[in-house]
């Protein structure tokens, strides 16, 4: 998610599912001929047809010699609809390489994400492999094109340990109430001689290791793609791997848990420096094809060239794959077990690297709720949010983060909130009017210096408000103890976060609040065995 997104997508919420109808049905057909898919019967099951209780086969986790060579299976596909309507087509499937993840938790139990992937040995039907995750398809579900009923389609992979034996991979997806229904389903034969199994090989690509920790099967193997960085800076993209490696460690839970991590570069030379900035009319040929605007909003930095991506990032073994733009504008984005984006050379990089990273890797929600008014909807009222840094407080007796409450603390807790409220707010309003003015100057063609002046005295403004809001809530009576403090969420009533401030809440380099630290850790310790 991303701090900037606008009002309209954010207000639908996501969770909108209904019966695909004709329309899909179509589409299907339509996509099946421009691919020259044959489409077997019945390989798809469309959501609503079916909906699976979440249940967990077995109690411990299947042993993965039993079901796994060490090689991953990438599983390409195009994920196609709107707000209301969805359908996945397989694309194509690839053998390679060895498998970066887990060997002890194949069964995902955090339960984080809108999607999850299942697989299921196809002899004896156990779930043998699963996997949260969000998407950029998911995203466009809630944008107001998507609720014009205006389909669009997204290619999306799944990357599961290569199985010994057929198996049925399947999608689900939460519905508004968090069941999961399942949304397509396909046997895939590990023997199967349509599966590509190339050398993932190309020469142009750099490498550049700047952190080692071991052997990839047991560690958390961070892929940091270059975009937008020409042959000519490849210099400059190993000094910006190296800082923002410097910098992730200094962070918890990350440097306390350093070994546990192996962080590469890698790096596709882009034909031109810099991004796509459709708002300014600047359009560059680059090697991920990122832009800004991403769904509409200025700020929102995301890539729809999912192949690329993933054929890139093939050249090592990964867990997570970061995209560091080399770009001095502000923007970013994080979407779970997806990727996320920063900007390498804006005052609020580190900023953002490490709140988007928090999304794409560890599935933290955001928490802040100033940023606009029409977010209640986002997440549906009466209905705790999966993520595990935001509470609906449905069960004050029962809240998520009860391990990790202050002794003694009141429950909702209370804080300044209309006091900050009254500055932020105040803030956001002057923030679009700036914002809206240097597009304005962009659009109508003004002279550089005096768009670049305008930029300058935006950043200066942002930096200052950073630093009052910085002030004012180190100075909050509630400052560093866990409670349940009211706004989060994108809602600035219903919805609780579990501390006074985090880098989940306001810009600035501050930590993670206890409870996101706690939740991070989690994820990580999972890669480590
Ligand atoms: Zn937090």
């Amino acid at each position: 998610m991303n701090r900037d997104m606008d009002e309209s997508i954010l207000k639908h919420g996501p969770w909108t599912v209904k019966p695909a109808g004709k329309l899909v049905q179509s589409l299907e057909l339509q996509i099946s001929i421009e691919r020259g898919i044959n489409m077997p019967r019945p390989p798809m099951l469309l959501i609503g047809l079916l909906c699976v209780p979440f249940l967990l086969w077995c109690k411990n986790d299947p042993a993965y010699e039993n079901y796994f060579d060490d090689k991953t299976l990438r599983i390409d596909y195009f994920h196609i609809g709107d707000s209301e309507r969805e359908i996945v087509t397989l694309d194509q499937v690839y053998s390679y390489g060895i498998w970066a993840g887990s060997r002890i938790h194949l069964i995902d139990r955090l339960d984080y994400g809108r999607y999850t992937i299942r697989v299921f040995d196809q002899e004896t039907g156990r779930l043998i492999f699963s996997r949260g995750f969000d998407s950029y398809f998911g995203e466009y579900q809630t944008s107001g094109p998507a609720a014009e009923g205006i389909p669009r389609t997204f290619h999306e992979t799944a990357l599961i340990p290569c199985p010994k034996k057929p198996v049925e991979f399947t999608l689900h997806k939460r519905d508004r109430q968090n069941r999961r229904l399942e949304i397509f389903r396909r046997t895939i034969d590990p023997d199967d001689i349509g599966i590509i199994r190339d050398s993932v090989l190309d020469s142009s690509v750099q490498i550049i290791k700047t952190h080692t920790g071991g052997d990839p099967r047991h560690k958390v193997d961070i892929a940091i793609l270059g975009e937008g960085y020409t042959r000519e800076e490849i210099d400059k993209f190993r000094r910006d791997v190296e800082r923002f490696t410097r910098i992730f460690f200094q962070y918890q839970p990350y440097a306390s848990l350093k070994n546990g991590f192996n962080i590469t570069g890698v790096l596709k030379p882009s034909e031109e420096s810099g991004i796509d900035e459709p708002r300014a009319a600047v359009f560059k040929r680059t090697a991920l094809n990122a832009s800004f605007n991403a769904l509409g909003s200025e700020r929102y930095l995301l890539t729809e060239d999912n192949r690329s991506l993933r054929d890139i990032a093939a050249h090592i073994p990964y867990d997570t794959v970061v995209i560091m733009v080399n770009h001095r504008r502000y923007g970013g984005g994080g979407i779970y077990n997806f990727y996320c984006t920063f900007t390498s050379d804006t005052q609020f990089h580190e900023y953002i690297f490490i709140h988007e990273f928090g999304h794409s890797f560890a599935g933290l929600g955001d928490e802040y709720y100033t940023s606009s008014v029409a977010y209640n909807d986002f997440y549906p009222q009466g209905i705790e949010p999966v993520e595990p840094n935001i509470t609906a407080l449905l069960d004050p007796a029962d809240l998520k983060w009860k391990d990790l409450l202050a002794p003694g603390i009141e429950i909702p807790t209370p804080w300044e909130k209309a006091a900050y409220d009254e500055m932020d707010y105040a803030w956001q309003k002057r923030r679009r009017e700036m914002n809206d003015q240097i597009a304005e100057l962009k659009r109508s063609g003004a002279p550089a210096d005096e768009i670049q002046r305008a930029e300058q005295e935006y950043e200066r403004k942002d930096r200052e408000h950073s630093q009052k809001v910085d002030a004012f809530l180190t100075g909050s009576r509630y400052f560093s103890r866990v409670g349940a403090y009211e706004g989060a969420g994108y809602a600035s009533q219903g919805l609780y976060r579990p501390m006074v401030d985090c880098i989940m809440f306001s810009k600035g380099s501050k930590p993670y609040c206890k409870v996101c630290e706690a939740a991070v850790t989690t994820v990580i310790r999972r890669y480590l065995k």
